[in-house]
Formats: C-alpha cells, sequence, structure tokens
C-alpha cells in the first residue's frame, strides 16, 4: 500500500495548523516524505517532541505511526530539495473583511530565496483571494534566483476538511479540486495517486467508509479553483441561514423545523445536510470566508446580497438566545446561567468565532453569571479569552448544580448522553435552551414532566 521508493516523493508544508497537520499526516501515510515547517518554534519544538498542538481525532496516533517520514522544523532552506511545497499558512480577516495576505506574502517570500533549479510545484491549500495565486507567482519571481515558469509551477488545491473530522475528509475526499497550469496539475494528480486511485491502506482509527469509493477529480484554472472554495463554503453558510430562517417562521406559526428539514431536506436535489437550524456557524471559515467574498464583490462594484443576508441571519441567532432566556427569566440579573460547550462546534479545541464566545459576552455584559463547561476547549479558551467572565464547570452536572438555566450551545456526544432528568432537578429552575437540537423529541417529553414552571413549556428548544 506504501508507494514504491520511486514515487516517493519530498514534500514540505509550510504552516502546521489545522491545516498543514492534516496535510503532513496524509502525505506521509500515502508514503511520502514531509517536513512541517512553522515559524512558531514552540509549536515545532512540541512537534518534534512527539506532541500535537491541537485537538483533532486520530491525528496524534496518525503522526506517530509515520514518525520516521516526518520531521519539522523553522527553517526554509529546506525547501530547496522538495518537489512538492504546500502553503498552509493562515488568512484571517483584515480590518475591511477581505483576508489579511500577510502569512501569505510570508511564506511566499521565505520559500522564494530556496527555491533550485530542479522542478517544484508550489500548492496553495490556504483560502485566499482569487489572483492570489498570481500575486504568489510574482512574489517568486521577485524573490528567487532560480524561478522559471516551466519548471515551477503554482497550483491551487482548496481544502475541504473539516476540524473534528479532518482525518476522514482528508483520505476519503468528496473531491479533489486542482487549478493550475497543466503540468503542474499532472505533477499534483502524481503526489496524490494513492488518495485518488484509493489504494493507500486505511488506517485503523480511520477506517474507509463502506459506501467510499473515490474522489470525484476535478482540474480548473488557478482563479476558478481559489473560487471554488469561497462559494463551497458560502454556500453551506447559506443554507444553514436558510434553515434558521425558516425556523424562526416555523415556531411562530407552529410548525417543527427538525420536521421541516427532514422534509426538505429528503428532496435529492436539497439534501438533508447543512440544514440543522440552532445557534448558527461559528468557527475559523464561514464568517471570514463569506466577508472575504462580499469583500471581493465590494472590489469590483458588485454588490451580494444574498451572502450578507445569510451573515445577519447567522448573528441574529446568537441574539435569540438570549431573548428565550428573557422570555422565561425576566431580567437575567443576578441570574446563573449554565453553557454547555465553548468550542464552535463538537470534536474540536478551535474557539475561532464561536457563538458561546458571544453568548457568554452577552450574558456578562446583562450582569447574569455564567458557569461554563467543555469537555475539550477549556484549557484553551482560559488562554485565548482571558476577557470573559465566566465560571469553570469541571463537568456538566456541577454546572447545572443550582443554575438557572442551560444553554447547550456546542452539540458535544456526551451532552446529548446526560440523565438530563436527573439534572434538572438540581437546577434552580429546568430551563433548557437547547441551541443545538441535541435533545430528541421524546426525551424532551419526559423532560417537560420535571417542568415547574407551569403549562409553559420550561424545556425550551431554540431552533
Ligand atoms: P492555523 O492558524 O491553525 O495555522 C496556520 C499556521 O501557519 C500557524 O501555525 C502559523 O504559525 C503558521 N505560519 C504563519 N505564517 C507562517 C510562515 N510565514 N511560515 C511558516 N508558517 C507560518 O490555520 P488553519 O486553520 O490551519 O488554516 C490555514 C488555511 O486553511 C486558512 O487559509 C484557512 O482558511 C484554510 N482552511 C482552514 C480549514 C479549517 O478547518 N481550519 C479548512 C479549510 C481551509
Amino acid at each position: 500500500a506504501v508507494l514504491t521508493h520511486e514515487s516517493s516523493q519530498q514534500v514540505v508544508v509550510i504552516g502546521t495548523g489545522y491545516v498543514g497537520l492534516g496535510t503532513v499526516a496524509l502525505l506521509a501515510h500515502l508514503g511520502h516524505r514531509v517536513t512541517g515547517l512553522d515559524i512558531d518554534a514552540a509549536k515545532i519544538e512540541q512537534l518534534r517532541r512527539g506532541e500535537v498542538p491541537i485537538y483533532e481525532p486520530g491525528l496524534a496516533s496518525l503522526l506517530a505511526q509515520q514518525a520516521d517520514r516526518v520531521h519539522w522544523t523553522t527553517d526554509y532552506a529546506v525547501v530547496a530539495q522538495a518537489d512538492v511545497i504546500f502553503i498552509c499558512v493562515g488568512t484571517p480577516p483584515g480590518p475591511g473583511g477581505a483576508p489579511d495576505l500577510e502569512f501569505i506574502t510570508g511564506a511566499a517570500v521565505g520559500i522564494a530565496p530556496h527555491l533550485s533549479d530542479r522542478s517544484q510545484v508550489l500548492v496553495n491549500k490556504s483560502t485566499v483571494p482569487i489572483g492570489t495565486g498570481d500575486f504568489v507567482q510574482r512574489l517568486l519571481e521577485e524573490h528567487s534566483p532560480h524561478f522559471d515558469e516551466t519548471r515551477h509551477f503554482v497550483v491551487s488545491n482548496p481544502e475541504f476538511l473539516r476540524e473534528g473530522t479532518a482525518l476522514g475528509d482528508s483520505l476519503y475526499p468528496d473531491r479533489i479540486v486542482m487549478g493550475g497550469a497543466p503540468e503542474g496539475v499532472a505533477r499534483l494528480t502524481a503526489l496524490y495517486a494513492p488518495l485518488i486511485e484509493q489504494t493507500f491502506a486505511p488506517p485503523a482509527e480511520t477506517p474507509r467508509p463502506e459506501s467510499y469509493l473515490r474522489p470525484g477529480v476535478v482540474g480548473t484554472t488557478l482563479q476558478s479553483a481559489e473560487m471554488i472554495k469561497y462559494a463551497a463554503n458560502a454556500f453551506l453558510a447559506l443554507k444553514i441561514s436558510f434553515a434558521n430562517e425558516i425556523a424562526g417562521l416555523c415556531e411562530r406559526v407552529g410548525a417543527d423545523i427538525q420536521e421541516v428539514a427532514t422534509g426538505i431536506g429528503a428532496d435529492a436535489r436539497i439534501g438533508p445536510r447543512f440544514l440543522q437550524a440552532g445557534l448558527g456557524w461559528g468557527g475559523s471559515c464561514f464568517g471570514k470566508d463569506t466577508q472575504g467574498l462580499i469583500s471581493a464583490g465590494r472590489e469590483y462594484g458588485y454588490p451580494m446580497p444574498i451572502l450578507q443576508a445569510a451573515i445577519d441571519v447567522n448573528y441574529r441567532q446568537r441574539q435569540v438566545v438570549i431573548e428565550k432566556l428573557q422570555r422565561h427569566l425576566k431580567t437575567l440579573k443576578g441570574k446563573r446561567i449554565a453553557v454547555l460547550g465553548m468550542a464552535f462546534k463538537p470534536n474540536t479545541d478551535d474557539l475561532r468565532d464561536a457563538p458561546a464566545h458571544d453568548l457568554i459576552q452577552r450574558l456578562h455584559a446583562m450582569e447574569a453569571s455564567v458557569v461554563a463547561h467543555d469537555p475539550v476547549a477549556m484549557p484553551r479558551a482560559r488562554r485565548e479569552w482571558p476577557h470573559l467572565t465566566y465560571t469553570e464547570a469541571p463537568d456538566p452536572a456541577s454546572a447545572l448544580r443550582r443554575a438557572d438555566a442551560v444553554v447547550i450551545a456546542t452539540e458535544w456526544d456526551e451532552y446529548r448522553g446526560l440523565d438530563w432528568p436527573a439534572l434538572l432537578l438540581t437546577m434552580r429552575r429546568p430551563l433548557i435552551i437547547d441551541a443545538r437540537n441535541v435533545l430528541r423529541s421524546p426525551l424532551l417529553a419526559q423532560i417537560e414532566q420535571f417542568g415547574r414552571e407551569g403549562p409553559s413549556s420550561p424545556a425550551e428548544t431554540v431552533h
């Protein structure tokens, strides 16, 4: 299953965050020799010790299995020996919503002096504004004595992995998009051959899904590949906001959004996924990429009202939770509110644009006292959210004890499995705001029996 010596290539991956580490693990598993490079020396030291700086299921074990094929460095000189160089650095939003290309520029300028006279492919996996591939090529031309268009190829290969399921998404992708000059795309296709043909042995922790065959391969121009990533994220964001908009009306007319989503999702043209109503999207990508696309439109004098509406609906959802709490508790001042889940979604410790952040901030501003729990992201919250005021709960039960309400802000599996009827008895009021719709209806019915607030449903489900 491992590549023969001849087809195994030397790869450098620039940036060892969520995408970079996933890429290192994937390519090493396919049989390539991979060096992960980061300017963050502490991160590289950690990786050298065998510690993985992020929480991603299966990643540490896959990297450990491939340890003999994987190296870590802060030194761009390794680029000289590389057949393929991946750029996986961050592209956070800048002040006007357009992505900040500081790290992309840093990577290109770091790579350039070390390009050699062998043929090398530079693959961009970061999500970047349309035209960035050309911009990177110009930087390489300007800063490299060896750059030669007939030997050096810039290819866009957007990343579609989701945090929490990164390895499965990388090993068994729906599609691989590669944009650029045909020779560059052909070289990347060769690197990915075991992935495209699915000839590698699936790792024990991440088995191949039964129905999975092989990825679709989409070859495009550089610009189309860059656009595909933005458009894909924008469409998914739109789907969630659409579900949330319909959910708001469902509540008013007495329909059940979960039934409605099932009904519309059963249409093959629509599909059931990304129709979950709730607290809305968060994370490092949807907010940034929808804003990025709008700001690209603005640059060309082209308004994008559908996307803007999707963003507005998304942030309105965060306020809906507060309004529901107010409806039941009247004033929030002095109330104890338990928030279950800090990470923007389950199975990750990523806190970027997590709805829980806004929620805690608003609750504190309204003088409620917040007790928060997350099974994984708590230490990270301590570091990254020092400006927020809340009490840490070691487990969900302590969070709920004597609380006036609990908000389920992240759909961690362990929250589904809690003994809710027993926990409700420990609360001051049995009010659940299930902002992720994790509790199924039969259970809710059971919880309502514990209600002490009369006929108006104490177990409120925020859609
Ligand atoms: P991240 O912030 O987790 O990691 C980026 C890493 O790049 C950091 O370790 C940083 O130290 C390093 N870095 C910055 N400048 C560098 C330089 N000049 N040289 C070497 N290393 C440098 O980011 P991420 O979440 O992995 O995202 C990376 C890119 O992939 C972004 O463009 C993002 O939009 C895109 N993306 C992310 C996801 C996701 O789920 N996180 C999914 C698809 C695409």
